[in-house]
């Protein structure tokens, strides 16, 4: 076995087989749309193949006891998941990348630092699946949740206590896209002790980069925009801090929920576009905010790119720009109006999940967020009226026709 030191260090030079030199890296800084292409990707070592190989083994032959060329087991360390989680660390300025199978088991990772009696303080408008893991699976196991609307500027430092060792936010939220102020929620988190971890999945480091603005730990579903071609499922996190890493590490070989080296690769492939997709979601995503709020059937729009978005002057502050996600509600807010949008729209597909290239669109009420209670969702002002579109690249011509055609 490693040493746990070594378990822990997905920097670059870990990557190189033990043995043999460090392959160089470039000492030059990269920008962002360099990096998605280069950052802790070299050509293959054994062959020079310019594309990361899929090394589609579970184990590697060793010389003699203990002696091998840095990878044992493919649940600890594979050759094709080694640059993924490097390229990912490199694009959140982060030092350490740990990749998992799925955006939850990257979170179920984070909660397993925790002990009971520990309290975890989260936003109110959090991902179905990340409440649902909270109150459904780690309660049980004595951890504490409280989830409270940490958009606003001092919820956090009113409700922080001694206990508090967590703070879980999302920022923009998933549907409502509220804003939460990373630099100021992770300053008091700091001040009181506790670890802050920001669920960027919505964002993608290509707008907003939590690490340089104080927070601990970056999670990320890879699932949406990272991978961004709806066609695998993943999860990473981030952190700059060698402890956190070296844990998180533990916790990743121990309990295994580690993807495959084929969606690795799929992963790997849909970041070398990132820069340019997202590119393309914030300038649709726009326009379609844009068309939603002046059409006379749309009641509220909830863009944080718009000057009236209660969050608008915090989203400036801290994101390039605003993403692709825009939610709405029809006038009247009447239930079969919703319905009928859903069944009538052509050219966005009516299913969970975002951030691909296609566009999407969804039922939050009855789909991602099912699991939360209809007595908190109303609580939170997610209406079961509520439509979120994640705007994909297409022609924006195309999909304001669409968007026409089906509000009607
Ligand atoms: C999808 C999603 C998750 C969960 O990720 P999976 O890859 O589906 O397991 C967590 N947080 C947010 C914001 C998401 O959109």
């Amino acid at each position: 076995m490693p040493a746990e030191a070594d378990l822990c260090q997905n920097n670059v030079s870990s990557i190189t087989p033990r043995g043999k030199a460090p392959a160089p890296m470039s000492a030059k800084p990269m920008k962002f749309a360099t990096k998605v292409i280069h950052a802790g990707i070299e050509p293959d070592p054994t062959t020079g193949a310019v594309m990361t190989p899929i090394y589609q083994t579970s184990t590697y032959a060793q010389a003699s006891p203990g002696q091998h060329k840095g990878y044992e087991y493919s649940r600890t360390h594979n050759p094709t998941r080694t640059p993924l989680q490097n390229n990912i660390a490199a694009l959140e300025e982060g030092k350490h990348g740990l990749c998992f199978a799925s955006g939850m088991a990257a979170i179920d990772a984070v909660v397993k630092l925790l002990a009971p009696g520990d309290e975890v303080i989260a936003g109110n408008d959090l991902y179905g699946g990340t409440y649902r893991i909270f109150t459904k699976v780690f309660a049980a196991y004595g951890i504490q949740f409280r989830f409270l609307p940490l958009h606003n500027a001092g919820e956090l430092e009113r409700a922080i206590t001694p206990k508090t060792k967590l703070v879980w936010i999302e920022t923009p939220t998933n549907p409502l896209l509220n804003i939460a102020d990373i630099g100021e929620i992770c300053r008091v988190a700091k001040a009181h002790g506790a670890m802050s971890v920001v669920d960027n999945t919505f964002a993608t480091p290509y707008l907003q980069r939590p690490l340089t603005l104080g927070a601990d730990i970056v999670m990320h579903s890879l699932t949406k925009y990272m991978a961004g071609h709806s066609d695998v499922v993943m999860g990473a996190l981030v952190t700059n801090s060698d402890e956190l890493a070296q844990r998180l590490t533990f916790i990743q070989n121990a309990c295994g929920a580690t993807p495959g080296p084929q969606d690795c690769f799929l992963v790997l492939r849909g970041l070398k576009t990132l820069h340019l997709r997202m590119e393309r979601h914030c300038q649709n995503g726009r326009r379609i905010a844009d068309y939603l709020a002046a059409h006379p059937k749309v009641d509220k729009v909830y863009y944080p790119g718009h000057a009236s978005h209660p969050g608008h002057t915090i989203a400036q502050k801290q994101m390039a720009d605003f993403a692709g996600m825009v939610s709405f509600t029809l006038k009247g807010d009447r239930m079969e109006d919703a319905v009928r949008f859903m069944e009538s729209i052509e050219l966005f597909t009516l299913a969970e999940s975002l951030g691909g290239v296609e566009s999407l669109c969804c039922h939050p009420a009855t789909m991602t967020h099912a699991s939360i209670p209809a007595a908190e969702r109303a609580a939170n002002g997610l209406k079961d009226t509520l439509i979120r579109l994640s705007v994909g690249i297409e022609d924006a011509d195309d999909l304001m026709a669409d968007l026409e055609q089906a509000i009607g």
